[in-house]
């Protein structure tokens, strides 16, 4: 490569950081993430993330569904500049928005935080999409946020992490104090202490002290809340892991910072911690090995993403690209791997808090939106003058099921066009029943994603559809050497056949999985397609 390019591609691969924050909804990440963004200038004030949440009237005409909920439907991608670095958030939409999307959109990220309501824990959805970020073994660092609360002992807290998601945890801060005793937060890592200081908490005060004993805490938050601080802190020193970069890169290790995002405090501190630690943009597997971006001056990507448009008179749609390696330039020609040509990438979206701007240039990391007119599928790869494809993107188990049945029998082939084009793009999957009646099943992983498809079913294909909803909950391909017997698939369950025309039992409930396991010990159930 040659010297001006590979400095050049180093440094700016260098100050990248690009990561997703995960939560359950209420944890506070459309505020963490607004205090982000004001840290690095991005807006200017408090409630712009959160306008954007509640806007009725988003710039976006994208998405019909997104303008009417006010939300944005699909994750989407922020980026901001803070000392140096240059931070990519993909956002990750909760509740009712979930969709395979957030899955796939955990892919493109580097790394994770996982914020963590101090009252409640570790919440269901949290629980999904650690065990996606941890099947990749990326990094994943947790912010404990609403500290001013009432809440649960972080001991209490740190055994939760290590029972429900397996992860050993590592506290860099620790509060002094709690709920409306919280006085501040000792910093473990750089042996300061950080208090609030004034009636409504507003200002912050950080001081460097001499160890946690350091008689200087004990002026300034007294003698009750410094014994229990250097309590906490000696078992901590006696009975916690170590810190261990390497471990933590593996994910098997998370650094766990205490905050509250509404008060800003700790957020901050959690963000320079972080960007410290966090990987830089890290090498993509593909058919032509390791992608390094750091090794590979070519530009490629893949898509992780396709965001249709709404509205019926602009089919377009926008297809987010991860640049894994080399520069992006606008305009510039790439070779679209599958479809076997060359195509040029002529208006480039770049997503910041607030608007979308044609991006010039782009580095490994980022995530560009490109204009779609229908050539794009999940998982397309693109690369400068190679057939580089990167793996495959994971897929994940429906857990909600619908009957489709189509309103109008004269439409069969269009709805036929429709499914076939939708399932092709990730949007929904399908099951044939497999008991010789014609009845299509489709399954997905949030109910969104039904919205979606029965949207532009009638928008894109002119078909209305009627979804009736089943009682299964969970699917389960399944590989035997011996026949597959229909029969033994009845009781709260159901055999079906995916598109590739594998076995797929639906069950109700887990005692039903359980039960079929039991009798039929020679399959094996898979959560996905083999
Ligand atoms: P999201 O659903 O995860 O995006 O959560 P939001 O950022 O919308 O926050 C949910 C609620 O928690 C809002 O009412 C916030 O004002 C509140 N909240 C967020 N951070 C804190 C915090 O540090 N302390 C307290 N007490 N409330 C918070």
């Amino acid at each position: 490569m040659s010297k001006t390019i590979a400095e050049e591609l180093k440094k700016e691969v260098d100050k990248r950081r690009t990561f997703a924050i995960i939560s359950h909804p209420d944890a506070g990440k459309t505020t963490l993430t607004e205090k982000l963004l004001l840290f690095g200038g991005a807006i200017r004030e408090a409630g712009s993330v959160k306008a954007r949440k509640a806007s009725k009237h988003a710039t976006s005409d994208w998405m019909e569904i997104e303008k009417q909920r006010g939300i944005s439907v699909t994750s989407s991608v922020m980026q901001f500049d803070y000392k140096g670095h240059r931070i990519n958030i993909l956002d990750t939409p909760g509740h009712q928005d979930f969709s395979e999307d957030t899955y796939r959109t955990l892919t493109a990220a580097d790394s994770a935080v996982m914020l963590i309501d101090v009252a409640k824990g570790v919440e269901a959805q949290t629980v999904k999409l650690f065990q996606v970020c941890a099947k990749r073994g990326i990094p994943i660092f947790t912010f404990i946020n609403k500290l001013d609360r009432e809440g649960r002992s972080p001991f209490d807290l740190m055994e939760e992490l290590e029972e429900v998601l397996g992860i050993r945890s590592v506290p860099m801060n620790w509060p002094i104090g709690t709920g409306r005793d919280l006085c501040g937060v000792y910093d473990r890592v750089h042996n300061q202490v950080e208090l609030f200081q004034g009636n409504d908490h507003s200002e912050i005060e950080v001081r460097k002290v001499d160890g946690y004993e350091d008689p200087i805490i004990r002026e300034m938050a007294g003698e009750f809340l410094h014994d229990q601080l250097c309590q906490d802190l000696e078992l901590l020193d006696v009975a916690g892991d170590p810190f261990d970069l390497e471990k933590v890169k593996r994910g098997e290790l998370t650094p766990v910072f205490f905050g509250s995002a509404i008060n800003n405090f700790g957020v901050q501190t959690f963000l320079e911690n972080f960007l410290e630690l966090a990987p830089k943009p890290t090498p993509r597997n593909s058919t032509a090995g390791m992608i390094d971006p750091l090794e590979d001056e070519k530009f490629s990507g893949y898509i992780f993403k396709i965001q249709a448009n709404m509205n019926p008179a602009h089919r377009d749609r926008i297809a987010f690209m991860r640049i894994c390696s080399g520069k992006f330039q606008r305009g510039m020609s790439v070779r679209h791997v599958r479809a076997g040509k060359e195509i040029k990438l002529a208006q480039p979206q770049q997503f910041l808090a607030q608007d979308r701007d044609i991006v010039q240039e782009a580095f490994p990391g980022d995530i560009i939106g490109l204009f779609d007119p229908g050539i794009f599928r999940i998982g397309d790869s693109l690369s400068q003058g190679s057939d580089v494809v990167f793996d495959e993107l994971p897929t994940f188990s429906p857990e909600i099921f619908a009957k489709v049945t189509v309103k109008n029998a004269l439409k069969h082939k269009q709805y036929q066009k429709g499914i076939d084009q939708l399932t092709e793009e990730g949007t929904i999957q399908v099951f044939q029943s497999a008991s010789g009646f014609d009845e299509t099943i489709l399954g997905v992983v949030g109910q969104l994603q039904f919205e979606v498809f029965e949207y532009r079913m009638k928008g894109e294909y002119g078909v209305d559809i009627q979804l009736h909803r089943m009682t299964y909950q969970f699917a389960r391909w399944i590989v035997d050497e011996n026949k597959i017997d229909p029969g033994k698939f009845r009781i709260n369950s159901q055999l079906v056949t995916d598109k590739k025309g594998n076995y797929v039992v639906l069950f109700e409930n887990e005692y039903a999985m359980r039960t079929a396991m039991d009798k039929n010990p020679t399959a094996k159930f898979l959560e996905t397609a083999p």
